[in-house]
């Protein structure tokens, strides 16, 4: 039967559950509303905390075989729905409908294959005296907290280490998009005891109710950097274990010695993919002075090409922008263009329209102390600068309180890999950019996060560290 896309509850408890009040959320290409949503409040979490905790006795326990059964069965279950998510996915997020089934896919690939790498147990010492093993125990509920441009990906990043490491989880989606995550919980039920994986949508109010929490003890949590720094208060409050992954400003540095006609594509790509809602999306682009004027040409070229419309046109590439505050706040950013007498090189004016449309947008050459080069647009707007000193522009690219991610292209990977290894950041690519593996580690330096999803260390951070001490005389 195919997945009802129409009527959304809370997951409580193995139990769809609704609540006295509810909202709902809009669909960005047109600001029609989207179905109703359960408003949560204190006394839904205190259930759904309360549920985790008994969940938590027997899920912990539970061997990692089992889980990666129930977890491979889920998985299987949110393929069969891939269809209605991808459609629910472009009404409540606005991204078109091809790069909403690649979310859905890689969701799916990634509930696949957390479960396949194997946490250890360590012997540490193995003498006449004693024996020591250092494991990972499960550490008991965890809050993931999920924002709205990649909703139905960073929800199952956070379900998936959660449980696999014997953690039930409570999952809160975006109020801008909270449909998806309820469906995935929603789709949870049959596969896990209940409370073990569990949602509950509301408010703005409904993140720090999770954060203060005392029965809560581990929050992960995407999002801006400035609500992380109030997660990690409030969560220092009960020492919960927080994994923050924040915002990013990823400068990509250009070389000149690129075949230009190859990665004009892909820098376009990596610039204006999702509407540039992309915590790593390439947001300053230093282009080596002697290729610039080239580059810039080639690259306007391209970029003006992709069509914007609504993520349910069938060669949609740009679609709106998520929500009326992302959309303000980008209003707000061009407005600096004129105050700030910056050149553009493409589009540069936001006309309006039925949804929160913005055309991509090009810079050309901006001072490096202009708003859109210090601040993260999270909207398609890209500065281009110019650069001719290999370590100045790495100091450029360094001088930035943000650390997600960056990139260097280069033809000569010697000289590629010079320039990488001196570049801040928590990913750090040669000849591309924004590339993610369930496998690889994940998160930010600086003030863009602290700690990291995906691959063994993403899965030790649902876990406590336990040192066990067998003394043999
Ligand atoms: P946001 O910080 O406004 O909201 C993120 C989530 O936190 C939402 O679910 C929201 O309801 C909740 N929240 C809001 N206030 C809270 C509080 N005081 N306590 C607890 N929870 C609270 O971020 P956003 O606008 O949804 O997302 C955009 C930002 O996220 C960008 O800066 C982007 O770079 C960043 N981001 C980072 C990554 C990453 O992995 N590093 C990935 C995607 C997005």
């Amino acid at each position: 039967m195919p997945l009802d896309t129409t009527a959304f509850h809370n997951v409580i408890n193995g139990e769809l559950t609704s609540t006295a009040q509810t909202r709902h959320a809009i669909n960005p290409a047109n600001k029609e509303p989207n179905p109703e949503v359960p408003v949560s409040t204190q006394q839904d979490l205190d259930r759904a905390v309360t549920a985790a905790k008994e969940a938590f006795r027997t899920w912990s326990k539970t061997s990692y075989e089992e889980r990666r059964k129930a977890i491979l069965a889920y998985a299987d279950s949110i393929e069969a729905a891939k269809d209605e998510l991808t459609a629910l996915l472009t009404k409540e997020q606005g991204k078109p409908l091809g790069q909403a089934g690649v979310e859905v896919g890689m969701a799916v690939t990634w509930a696949r294959s957390l479960p396949t790498i194997e946490v250890p147990e360590t012997v540490l010492q193995d003498n006449d005296d004693a024996k020591v093993i250092q494991r990972y125990v499960p550490l008991g509920v965890a809050g993931a907290i999920v924002p709205w441009n990649f909703p139905v990906l960073l929800a199952i990043g956070k379900i998936i280490p959660a449980v696999y490491t014997g953690n039930p989880v409570i999952v809160k989606p975006s109020p801008f998009t909270p449909y998806c995550g309820l469906k995935l919980a929603e789709l949870a039920i049959p596969h896990f005891p209940p409370g073990v994986v569990q949602a509950i949508s509301g408010g703005d109010d409904l993140g720090p109710l999770l954060t203060e929490h005392p029965g809560i003890d581990k929050i992960s949590f995407t999002g801006s950097t400035a609500t992380g720094r109030r997660v990690m208060a409030s969560c220092a409050k009960t020492l919960k274990r927080v994994t923050l992954e924040l915002g990013g400003n990823d400068a990509a540095i250009i070389c000149d010695d690129v075949d230009l006609e190859k990665i004009i594509p892909n820098v376009a790509i990596f610039s204006f993919l999702t509407s540039s809602q992309i915590c790593m999306m390439i947001k300053r682009l230093y282009v080596h002075e002697k290729i610039y004027d080239t580059f810039l040409d080639k690259f306007v070229s391209f970029v003006k090409n992709l069509p914007v419309a609504e993520g349910t046109a069938p060669d949609s590439f740009i679609g709106p922008v998520q929500n009326s505050m992302q959309y303000e706040k980008a209003k707000n950013l061009f407005s600096s263009i004129p105050t700030e007498n910056l050149k553009t090189a493409l589009g540069g004016t936001i006309t309006d329209s039925k949804g929160f449309f913005i055309p991509p947008t090009i810079i050309d050459n901006p001072p490096e102390d202009s708003r859109v080069v210090q601040e993260e647009p999270f909207a398609p707007i890209l500065p281009v600068l110019k650069w001719s000193d290999e370590d100045d522009v790495i100091a450029r690219a360094n001088a930035s309180d943000s650390a997600l991610a960056a990139s260097v292209w280069s033809s000569d990977l010697d000289r590629a890999r010079r320039i990488a290894d001196q570049l801040h950041g928590g990913s750090v690519w040669i000849n591309t950019h924004f590339q993610v593996s369930p496998f690889v580690p994940f998160g930010g330096h600086k003030a863009s996060g602290i700690g990291t999803e995906w691959g063994l260390q993403g899965l030790t951070q649902y876990c406590n560290s336990q040192s066990l001490w067998i003394k043999k005389a």
